[in-house]
């Protein structure tokens, strides 16, 4: 998911389709990478943040939970190892906590989620809300995510999942939280057609599909 506001690019997440998804959105700057955390399918194409690297000439901040950060380290070590290869990635790890922070010029606050028992990261910058990879949204986060205007949730399929909400939970949670313009993301095989689900789907609510763009404003 990559933000952008006409002078800072961000991207949240680098999964394993990362490259793939940077060449087709023509992507030629990146900023940072905000990192919900450590699953592979969140994390799996960070060596491919060398491309930018190689490009812009300069190395790429991440963001992410302690926890994650260290993952980081351990999964990519030879991104950290004292003597580097040439060529690999230059990562700069910077702690995202819970409290708000600015980079470059967007405004970017930190939402703590839980994903069955590991606590992840949303994001909101400004109006627009990003969580995924959750099954439980506490009343702080909540107080966060109130008054966006766009929000990406996490939807898996339509039975019980230990660690993701199901279509009828996060119907619950946008209803609840009463954001006007809801899409969901990370959807399995499972949870059946695009345009049958969507008929089932209350007013304000769909489904993302990939390459969508959501204007802010
Ligand atoms: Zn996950
Ligand atoms: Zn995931």
């Amino acid at each position: 998911m990559l933000v952008e506001d006409g002078e800072t690019t961000l991207v949240v997440d680098a999964g394993p389709d990362f490259r793939q998804q940077m060449l087709r959105a023509g992507v030629k700057n990146l900023d940072a990478l905000l990192i919900t955390h450590e699953h592979k399918d969140h994390l799996a194409g960070l060596d491919d943040v060398r491309a930018f690297n190689f490009l812009q000439k300069k190395h790429i901040p991440i963001y992410g939970l302690p926890r994650v950060l260290e993952r980081i380290q351990v999964e990519y070590a030879y991104a950290f190892a004292e003597k580097k290869y040439p060529g690999v990635p230059q990562l700069d790890l910077y702690p995202a906590t819970e409290a708000f922070f600015e980079f470059g010029s967007i405004k970017v606050w930190p939402i703590p989620v839980m994903h069955a028992r590991l606590p992840v990261l949303g994001y909101r910058f400004g109006n627009f809300t990003y969580i995924t990879d959750a099954n439980h949204i506490g009343p702080e986060a909540r107080e966060i995510i109130r008054g966006s205007d766009f929000l990406v949730l996490n939807a898996l399929q339509k039975e019980p999942h230990i660690s993701h909400f199901t279509l009828e939970e996060a119907i619950g949670v946008a209803r609840e939280l009463e954001v006007p313009n809801v899409y969901f993301t990370h959807m399995s095989h499972k949870m059946g057609r695009h345009k049958l689900i969507e008929k089932e789907l209350p007013p304000g609510i769909q489904l993302a599909w990939d390459g969508l763009i959501i204007r802010t404003s």
